[in-house]
């Protein structure tokens, strides 16, 4: 990497003055939500400039623009084309980088907004959802280093073809993370509209921690179980690359939650995190033929229709050689999937099929789990005790999850948090 920005802080390091850090600052849409909280945005930066340090900005739209464009898109079409959707929706972007990059001029300081063409964020061509390819760091790292505040519009690239691209919804996280990799970043500061991670949705438990270190893994786990705090493609980029990310509020110095490697976290737990979803529907197809090849044509059928299942249990068949096959997918999913589903009934032999909304997937993660038995015992035991019968079960290496009736939702994530002991630092 042609990097000024960090000769500059080998020629500090070698001259022993005052460390010089290279900080990528994201700022989501609440921090960015008014002209009042886009010139704190600017402060901010500002201030970690002035410590010395060389400061990337990257910024959402404001907050509910990205909703304001695509309503209109489907005002304007009932199904809008993708790539025509992608040139609107990037377009808040724009607007909060340039405003964001005129707060810090205003503010007394230095600045330059960049869209994700100028930066050359190469993505692949799949609009609305694109994945970054490439990224080319050498616009923002000569930026920085003329003593200017870059400031990035999160979430758009570009394609092959030059097409305006999107990340997906909360993509900006991506673009932070991902240019916190291509430009060596020493940390990637996600400023939120909450505080940090908790150990649980501080709405249903009210004694939830803020926690001061999460693993990548667990951040993975958490993020794809629900817990909204950062993209899912973030952490998997932040833990590919090693890229320290601390994700805090804008609206105060307090520190948030970093999510690090594994050997550099610090908190000793088996436990982490209880996370919740209620966005699944069971489905349960009565006495299937027990023969080879059923199992095999039922989740084939789904998945060529791209239909994603989590939670499978299959029964022991009875001696009529029948047995019943359950499985979750997406509430989404559902209208779209019954009619498919209802064939699958009839190619496997199934008796019938039952529905049930009405369940919650919770869960708890924690890299701990690998090295103690007896957790998932633990767990059907805490919930057990409050009366709350199972309906499935699934396991990964650090995560459980148990399917239980939806009206049970608060009182089994209060009775895992405290029951794991999360409620006590
Ligand atoms: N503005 C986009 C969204 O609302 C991207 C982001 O904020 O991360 O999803
Ligand atoms: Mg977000």
């Amino acid at each position: 990497m042609s990097a000024r920005g960090i000769d500059a802080r080998a020629l500090c390091r070698y001259l022993r003055l005052r460390p010089v850090a290279l900080i990528v600052q994201k700022y989501g849409g609440t921090s960015v939500g008014t002209i009042d909280r886009i010139r704190n945005v600017a402060r901010r930066a500002i201030a970690t400039q002035k410590a010395g340090h060389d400061v990337v900005v990257i910024v959402s739209a404001m907050s509910g623009e990205t909703n304001r464009l695509l309503a209109l898109a489907h005002q304007a079409a009932e199904l809008p084309d993708a790539r025509e959707l992608d040139a609107i929706a990037a377009t808040g972007e724009q607007v909060s980088a340039a405003l964001t990059a005129m707060a810090i001029h205003q503010e007394g300081g230095r600045a330059c907004s960049l869209l994700g063409h100028q930066v050359k964020i190469h993505t692949d061509d799949a609009f609305t959802k694109a994945r970054i390819k490439t990224i080319d760091g050498t616009r923002i790292v000569d930026t920085v280093g003329q003593g200017l505040i870059a400031v990035v519009a999160g979430f758009q690239g570009i394609d092959d073809a030059g097409n305006i691209t999107t990340l997906g919804r909360g993509g900006s996280d991506t673009t932070a993370v991902a240019i916190a990799a291509a430009i060596g970043a020493d940390a990637c500061e996600i400023y939120t509209d909450v505080d940090g991670v908790y150990t649980t949705d501080p709405n249903v438990c009210p004694s939830a921690r803020k926690i001061e270190r999460i693993t990548y893994e667990e951040m993975l786990e958490l993020a794809s179980l629900g817990a909204k705090v950062l993209q899912i493609r973030s952490v998997e980029v932040a833990m590919k690359y090693q890229v320290p990310v601390h994700v805090r509020t804008s609206f105060s110095d307090a520190p948030g939650t970093w999510v690090v490697g594994e050997e550099k976290s610090l908190e000793d737990v088996v436990v982490t995190g209880v996370a919740y979803d209620k966005g699944e529907a069971k489905v349960q197809l009565l006495a299937v033929k027990d023969k080879p090849g059923a199992v095999a044509t039922i989740f084939g059928k789904l998945a060529a229709k791209n239909v994603s299942v989590d939670m499978i249990i299959q029964n022991v068949s009875t001696a009529a050689g029948a047995t019943d096959v359950t499985f979750t997918v997406a509430k989404t999913d559902l209208t779209r999937v019954k009619p498919l589903i209802d064939e699958i009934a009839r190619d496997v032999e199934a008796t019938g099929v039952r529905y049930d909304e009405d369940i919650v997937k919770v869960s708890i993660v924690g890299l701990g789990m690998r090295s103690h038995a007896g957790i998932a015992a633990r767990m059907f035991e805490l919930l057990a005790g409050e009366g709350i019968n199972i309906l499935a079960i699934s396991t990964s290496e650090i995560k459980i999850s148990c399917l239980i009736a939806s009206r049970y939702t608060e009182l089994a994530v209060r009775a895992l948090h405290d029951g794991f002991g999360l409620d006590k630092k």
